[in-house]
């Protein structure tokens, strides 16, 4: 860390860093006019409502009982002999819809609640966050409406068959690039019209102030765990951490009670099939991102000159976004956490290794940490304490893991299968 740089645990004014006005300051609320009450109200619920007892008691018991809190850690004993390296993983994977999305969503779906919103809406991208707020709003009995870019909808069949039978409605976004992007302004849109009876469940550490705060604050009890967890190891703290970074809420969660602390701190970005625009989703480190201005909140983007969000690409759904979290941005400037990425060759290459040595399948966002963890291994550090967060798991993406490591078998499986169903589609018993 540089000297005189303060690290922001938390927004000022909505802002991490220095200066409101000056560059290097990441945060805040750009937003039409017509969304202002409406953050007004989230903004005061955020401070009135969320650190309430009776909220916090609540959400307490939701999260032991329904999402399956806490997560374990687990020792990689096989791996960590291969890598000379003690590696331990937070699984993340073993909460209720398989990932730590569940844990943003769960809170501000009950925060919707004690608001007294009738009904919820949401983005999705690949459909994980969709999923994990449907799951909730099922629990707690709110209304759910999910926008979904129209190709990601055609793509994503499972989670879409799965949001609606927890009984949301799940909306086609036809804008744009008919992708997440395009998903996150219809939500928006939508929200300035309906704020008085809706709530905007939020994905992933982004968007306007206070999102990014509540957001991570939701997502910490990773890290409020692990401080525990940890003493079933060893004594003292971890030498590294490993997060992998689409938006930035599971690293934010995962790093959030060890900001302080003298550990090592790593996010690992998309870098996808290499270097070029459209084809990885590196933020940090990468000549097409710059800082700019996008849906509500100032950070480092992959934009083309007119501020445009750039397409990108990963093997990851979850990773496959332009922006990044204003906190990481903030951090990563200051120097307290660094960033590197993994291709997707090197996820897959991560998730066999760790599958096949550990029994655990990791998905394949987190595969990335893992492949970062593995690149570390590597350049010659021994016997240090590392954890990896394992921020879902990878049951989902058997459509793009079977594909790519055993395509004919795969290609068979679903030609029989499509052949089943038609045959009971023309004769139904
Ligand atoms: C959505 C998702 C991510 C990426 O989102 P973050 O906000 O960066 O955490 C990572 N892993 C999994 C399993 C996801 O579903």
């Amino acid at each position: 860390m540089r000297q005189k740089d303060k690290i922001f645990l938390e927004s000022k004014n909505g802002y991490f860093g220095e200066d409101k006005n000056g560059k290097h300051a990441f945060g805040g609320q750009y937003i039409p006019e017509i969304l202002f009450p409406a953050l007004k109200e989230l903004e005061k619920a955020y401070k009135e409502i969320f650190p309430s007892k009776a909220y916090q008691k609540e959400l307490k018991m939701l999260l032991d009982t329904f999402v399956g809190r806490p997560t374990p850690l687990i020792y990689a004993a096989n791996a960590s002999k291969i890598l000379k390296n003690d590696i331990y993983l937070k699984f993340e994977g073993l909460a209720n819809t398989g990932a730590h999305k569940i844990n943003n969503a769960l809170g501000q779906v009950l925060l919707a609640k004690y608001m007294g919103k009738k009904r919820v809406i949401a983005e999705t991208g690949a459909g994980q966050h969709g999923l994990a707020t449907a799951a909730a709003c099922a629990k707690l009995g709110l209304e759910c409406e999910v926008f979904m870019g129209e190709i990601d909808v055609a793509r994503q069949r499972p989670n879409v068959f799965n949001m609606e039978l927890f009984g949301a409605k799940v909306s086609s976004v036809s804008s744009g690039s008919k992708t997440l992007k395009d998903a996150v302004n219809e939500a928006l849109r939508e929200w300035s019209k309906r704020s008085e009876d809706s709530f905007y469940v939020l994905g992933s550490a982004l968007g306007p102030y206070p999102y990014p705060d509540l957001v991570r604050d939701l997502q910490s009890i990773n890290s409020k765990e692990l401080k525990t967890q940890t003493k079933l190891f060893f004594k003292g703290l971890p030498d590294v951490m490993i997060a992998c970074v689409g938006g930035g809420s599971n690293a934010i969660g995962f790093f959030a009670h060890y900001l302080e602390e003298k550990v090592r701190l790593i996010g690992i970005e998309a870098g996808g099939i290499g270097e070029g625009i459209g084809e990885n989703a590196i933020r940090i480190h990468s000549k097409n991102a710059s800082e700019g201005i996008a849906q509500g909140f100032k950070s480092i983007f992959l934009q083309d000159s007119e501020g445009q969000l750039s397409l990108t690409h990963s093997i990851s759904a979850g990773l496959d976004y332009g922006g990044i979290n204003p906190q990481l941005a903030h951090l990563y400037e200051v120097g307290r956490v660094e960033f590197g990425s993994a291709t997707d060759k090197e996820a897959l290459e991560a998730l066999q290794f760790f599958a096949s040595n550990e029994g655990i399948i990791p998905a394949l966002e987190s595969s990335h940490a893992l492949a970062g963890a593995i690149a570390l291994c590597k350049q010659g550090i021994k016997g240090k304490k590392i954890i990896v967060n394992i921020s879902g798991r990878g049951d989902k993406d058997i459509f793009i893991t079977a594909k790519a490591l055993t395509p004919k078998a795969w290609s068979a499986f679903l030609r029989e299968e499509i052949k089943r169903i038609e045959k009971d589609l023309e004769s139904p018993k």
